[in-house]
């Protein structure tokens, strides 16, 4: 009798011969975690606000094995990602540099939350694009913290693994990131994207539908990454803490659009714009999920058109490739379409029915051509598990 190898079983029959090659033996286990796609509410988070992201079907995936000393010895087969070597007894975040910061921080992060952590051996391999705003980041710590949650044994609740990711990419790695990718890895399903509340941490599955309405998400990579966008992170963080502090709140997430009109009396033109991008991105991420119970993807393209102009125009966190591939997925059938992610830079998804994808696909390509611009990346995503053991 014969099996049929599915290619995550080939990925993982690679990765483990892999790890066998470098270390000279087998691994304890294999753990995968996803990237994400943010559906809608961006910037949001750290505004104490809502999100809809989804973990996708393309993951990060670590071979592991506990070491009986207190060694670390880390490896990854992405790009020029050098091998990495060091102690856990002597280690401080100050230490960290380049990808191993990740993987590190996890390390670290878990003993200060108290979990008694072996030395061990990793070998990464991924099909998250890294850069691209699909959280290729989240992946890898979501998958090194499933790992060595479980092989130190303190299996820690999905929650705390993603919170240990974040942290670790905070403290250790120096990214001042919000909790959704994180979220995003550890609990997303099969078919449905993540609501969450970055208040209060609580989140609940909402169906997507895709497949079933002949849709798919695709995602069109752009490949670029302007310069000053960490800057431009940090700058519209600066805006969000100006306005929620002039307009006597805790949080942009205590604010509705019934605040408008005192925000635009009380904040400069910017500080309003800025703030008037978050106002309304936590109501098109409620209304996303309203429509999503009520009525289906097919209702949410509209939202999908206005987050986009409202991270162009108020929030000026988009760029001109981003335009340029929204702007073409929609004209060329796409029932709605937005950058996604950070900004400057990275990615856009546009909702397309199945039939018209290809169409998407090329015209967005042609467009690219036609300006001189780097050729895009362009895939459908589906909505995936969260991170597992294999
Ligand atoms: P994004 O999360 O949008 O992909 P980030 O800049 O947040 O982009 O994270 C990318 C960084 O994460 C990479 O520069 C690298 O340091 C690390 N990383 C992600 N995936 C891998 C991998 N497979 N191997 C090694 N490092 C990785
Ligand atoms: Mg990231």
């Amino acid at each position: 009798m014969t099996t049929t190898k599915t290619e995550a079983d080939r990925q993982a029959i690679t990765l483990t011969g892999a790890f066998t090659n470098y270390f000279g033996h087998e691994p304890d286990g294999l753990w995968r975690a996803p990237g994400r796609v943010n559906l809608m509410g961006e910037h949001t988070d750290y505004n104490e606000g809502l999100v809809l992201p989804f973990a996708i079907d393309r993951s990060t995936t670590v071979a592991v094995s506990a070491r009986d000393d207190r060694t670390v010895r880390l490896v990854s087969s992405f790009g020029d990602a050098e091998a990495v070597e060091f102690n856990l007894d002597t280690f401080a975040p100050e230490d960290a540099h380049g990808w191993s910061a990740y993987p590190a921080g996890v390390a670290w992060e878990l003993e200060q939350a108290g979990v008694p952590v072996p030395g061990f051996e990793l070998y990464v391999s991924s099909d998250v694009p890294v850069g691209a705003g699909l959280s290729s980041s989240a992946a890898l710590e979501c998958a090194v913290a499933l790992a060595l949650s479980e092989l130190s044994g303190a299996r820690l609740e999905r929650t705390q693994l993603a919170d240990i990711g974040r942290r670790a990419e905070n403290n250790v790695v120096g990214a001042p990131t919000g909790i959704m990718d994180q979220y995003a890895s550890m609990l997303g399903t099969r078919n449905s994207a993540v609501y969450l509340d970055c208040r209060d941490g609580k989140s609940v599955p909402v169906s997507l539908g895709l497949e079933e309405s002949g849709l798919v998400c695709l995602v069109i990579d752009t490949k670029v990454s302007h310069a000053h966008a960490n800057g431009g992170y940090a700058a519209r963080r600066a805006s969000c803490a100006r306005g929620a502090h002039q307009m006597g709140v805790g949080a942009l997430r205590d604010l509705d659009s019934t605040d408008l009109p005192r925000a635009e009396r009380t904040l400069d033109e910017e500080t309003f714009r800025r703030v008037r991008h978050i106002i309304t991105e936590n109501e098109r991420v409620a209304g996303t999920v309203d429509l999503l119970r009520t009525h289906g993807p097919h209702a949410i393209g509209d939202l999908l058109d206005a987050s986009h102009r409202s991270m162009r125009d108020d929030f000026e966190i988009s760029c001109p490739e981003l335009n340029l591939a929204a702007d073409t997925a929609r004209a060329n059938g796409a029932l709605g379409a937005r950058m996604t992610g950070g900004g400057f830079g990275g990615s856009a998804i546009a909702l397309v029915s199945t039939d018209d994808a290809a169409r998407v696909k090329d015209a967005v390509l042609t467009g690219f051509a036609a300006r001189g611009l780097q050729t895009p990346d362009i895939f459908a995503v589906l909505p995936a598990d969260g991170a597992q053991k294999l």
